[in-house]
This record gives structure tokens, C-alpha cells and sequence, in this order.
């Protein structure tokens, strides 16, 4: 019998591996599909200039019309806002609203079917996909922290950074505090097999990582996931001081990291339904008004 079950064992196991063999190469040739779409999209243009330098961009949607397919709903139903250089633009409303749906747009993961989207007053199918990529910093929501030293993390997308622009992006992030804390400093094992780092250690992680690309553009999809009073205070003031520097664009699923901002997009079933500074928004919309009581910023 015995021998009969190890026989077994060494039949099952095999196709268990072949099962989780097929299913990354499942997922392998659909993550491959999804680069040719990107590598296919229309009207990339060759050869056009490398971007024009560390200044911040300038991002304009002017009557954005997008569907995810033909035969799905529109997304964005003539979309339109301005954000100037430098600062702080916040992107609020309810969920469903687009919001996202804008990053989608500004990466080019997908085209828009009407309207304009330009970059620093070109029009973004203008842009190569490397310029773009180049001058763009993402940050998305609960962003992963990888297996490896925080260093390791830190300079994954930038591995020729010098020492100096890996300590002023760990002071920029306030990332000082947790190094010192470390038993072996940027050189210790953090993620899953080394030390857990909180919710609000991996955003700033995360935007320290990106930062070190030094983009003209930052997209901040600010975690949905609650935050501590100290790491939400921290987050405010990284994302100011980052936008002291650099255009930062962030989806805000929580008023209150972004009541400083310099403009907040409130957008709302497809459409821009208002815009303006926190005080102006609560003084006038009455959307923004119901989304900040709930948030228990007004009374
Ligand atoms: P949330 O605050 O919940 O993240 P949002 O304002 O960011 O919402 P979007 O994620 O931009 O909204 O979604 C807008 C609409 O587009 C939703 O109806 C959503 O279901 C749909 N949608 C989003 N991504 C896709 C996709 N990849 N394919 C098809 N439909 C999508």
C-alpha cells in the first residue's frame, strides 16, 4: 500500500506543477498581450525630441470623451480641467466617478476617442511612449513592497542614482526615521521575508522609489486603506514638499490629505462638476459639502 501511495504521490505531484506551470504561462502570455496592445496603440510617432528637462508638466483635458470598449459605458463624458506647472491638484469624487480612469489616460495605457490631452501644451499622442514613461511617476494605491533590502527597493526603478539623490529622496519622504530605526539601516530585508513595514511606510516607499526617476509628472492613487494621525500627517507634508518641486496629481479617497491643495477636481459621473481650493468647494458644491461632512471635516 505504501508503495502504491508514493507511486501516487510521484503521479499527482507532477500535474500539480504542470496545473501551476499552465497558469503562469496563462498569465505570462496575457501580461504579454497587454505590452503589444500598449506597443500598438495608434499614432506613436518616431524619433520625436527627448522631453525638455526637469520642469514640472503642465497637464490639460479638454472635452475627454473615453470608453473602456464600443460596447461599454462612456467613462468620461467630455472632460475637461487645467492643471499649471508645479503644485498640488487633488482628484476627488465618488467612486466610479473617472478618477482613475485619468491616470489611465495620462499613461496611455488607453486612447481616448475624443477631445484633447495635452502635456505641457502637446498633445499626448504626440509624446513617444519613452518620453512619457520618462516624465511620468506613478504611485499606485497600496503599492508593493518587494521581496529585498529597503535599498534594493528604493533604487529598483532607478538603479544610477548616486548616494545623494538616494538620501534626499529618503528625507523628502520622511523615510529617515524608519532607516535609523532598522537593524541594519537601508541594507536591511523588508517585505515578506524580512521586516513588515506599515501602510504608510510603503506609500512613502513608494514615492520615494518613484521620486528617484525624478518625474515632471507624479500620479499619487493615494491608498484607500486607513492611515494613522502620524503617517497621514507625514503624507501631507511629503506630498507638499514633492509639489514644492514637481506637478503631483493625486486621487484623494480621503479629503483630508488634500484639503491644502492648490486646486481639487471634484469630478462626478463622468464630468468635472466643480473646481477649486477646499474652502471654495465647501463654500459652494454641495457634493463636495456631503463628501467633506461624511469625512467629519465641516459640521
Ligand atoms: P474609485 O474611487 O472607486 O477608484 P474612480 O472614480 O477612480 O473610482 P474609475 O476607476 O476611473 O473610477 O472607473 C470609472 C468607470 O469605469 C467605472 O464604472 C468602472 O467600472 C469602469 N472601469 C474602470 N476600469 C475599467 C477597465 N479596465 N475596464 C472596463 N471598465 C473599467
Amino acid at each position: 500500500l505504501i508503495a502504491f501511495l508514493l507511486y501516487l504521490f510521484y503521479l499527482v505531484a507532477p500535474i500539480g506543477q504542470l496545473v501551476e506551470g499552465a497558469v503562469q504561462l496563462q498569465q505570462g502570455l496575457a501580461a504579454m498581450k497587454r505590452i503589444k496592445e500598449v506597443e500598438d496603440l495608434p499614432g506613436e510617432p518616431v524619433g520625436v525630441p527627448a522631453g525638455t528637462g526637469d520642469r514640472p508638466l503642465g497637464v490639460r483635458f479638454d472635452g475627454v470623451v473615453f470608453r473602456y470598449g464600443d460596447d461599454r459605458p462612456i467613462v468620461h463624458d467630455g472632460v475637461s480641467f487645467e492643471v499649471p506647472p508645479g503644485g498640488l491638484t487633488a482628484l476627488v469624487g465618488p467612486s466610479g466617478a473617472g478618477k482613475s480612469t485619468v491616470f489611465a489616460l495620462l499613461e496611455r495605457f488607453y486612447e481616448h476617442q475624443g477631445g484633447v490631452i495635452s502635456l505641457d501644451g502637446r498633445d499626448i499622442r504626440d509624446w513617444s511612449l519613452g518620453e512619457l514613461r520618462a516624465a511620468l511617476g506613478y504611485v499606485e494605491q497600496d503599492a508593493p513592497v518587494l521581496a529585498g533590502t529597503l535599498k534594493e527597493n528604493l533604487l529598483f526603478a532607478a538603479p544610477d542614482a548616486t548616494e545623494d539623490e538616494l538620501r534626499r529622496a529618503i528625507v523628502r519622504t520622511r523615510l529617515d526615521d524608519l532607516v535609523a530605526r532598522l537593524p541594519d539601516g537601508l541594507d536591511t530585508a523588508v517585505g515578506h521575508r524580512g521586516v513588515l513595514l506599515s501602510g504608510g511606510e510603503r506609500q512613502r516607499v513608494a514615492i520615494a522609489r518613484a521620486l528617484l526617476r525624478k518625474p515632471r509628472l507624479l500620479l499619487l492613487d493615494e491608498a484607500t486603506s486607513q492611515l494613522d494621525a502620524v503617517n497621514e500627517l507625514r503624507l501631507r507634508e511629503v506630498i507638499a514638499e514633492v509639489a514644492a518641486e514637481t506637478t503631483v496629481l493625486v486621487i484623494a479617497h480621503r479629503l483630508s490629505t488634500v484639503t491644502n491643495a492648490d486646486r481639487i477636481v471634484l469630478m462626478e459621473s463622468g464630468g468635472v462638476r466643480a473646481i477649486g481650493t477646499h474652502d471654495e468647494l465647501v463654500g459652494a458644491d454641495e457634493l463636495y459639502r456631503e463628501l467633506a461632512a461624511t469625512q467629519f471635516l465641516v459640521s
